[in-house]
């Protein structure tokens, strides 16, 4: 079992795409999981009690993944023309523990991203065009006084539309 999941996470190492622009790779890479020594690839057994205890298998991840960039981050690239930086994608529990995050984040179900362009003015366009395209977003943050947006999509379940502004740096990557 435990060689099987192992041949299956480098399988998904390679350049797997989940849509026509954005591959697997960008969602699961992390300098802070390098850093800390955290493998970050997709896995199972990511239920956690405040999850509602719900076993979260690799594919549902992958299928929230998908969904996220077909509902979302495609339609958003088109508009917006250029390619969109995901600064955070996936996270696995330990690495959205070690840096702050709650158990409930949607980041660990492969239902949320964080966006950012490296300049607030681009930032500030992509959460403009999200809003102005009607996109089926769950949640929207302008995080860190916009050094980066935090969005998210369900593949199954109601898309809130709810839009956050956090200015502080102090909540520094808590969503
Ligand atoms: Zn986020």
């Amino acid at each position: 079992m435990k060689g099987s999941q192992t041949h299956f996470n480098k399988a998904m190492k390679e350049d797997i795409y989940l849509s026509q622009y954005f591959q697997l790779e960008e969602f699961t890479r992390s300098e802070t999981a390098e850093r800390l020594g955290i493998d970050n690839s997709i896995k199972t057994n990511q239920s956690h009690s405040s999850l509602g205890g719900r076993w979260l298998s690799q594919l549902s991840i992958i299928n929230s993944l998908c969904a996220l960039c077909e509902a979302i981050l495609e339609p958003l690239r088109g508009a917006y023309g250029k390619a969109i930086h995901i600064s955070s994608g996936y996270r696995c529990l330990q690495l959205n523990r070690a840096i702050g995050s709650k158990d409930t984040s949607q980041h660990i179900k492969g239902e949320a991203c964080d966006i950012s362009q490296g300049l607030r003015s681009e930032n500030l366009k992509l959460f403009r065009l999200i809003q102005d395209l009607g996109l089926p977003f769950d949640q929207l943050i302008w995080e860190g006084g916009g050094r980066w947006i935090h969005v998210s999509h369900k593949a199954n379940g109601h898309n809130r539309g709810q839009i956050l502004y956090l200015f502080s740096i102090i909540n520094y990557q808590l969503l």
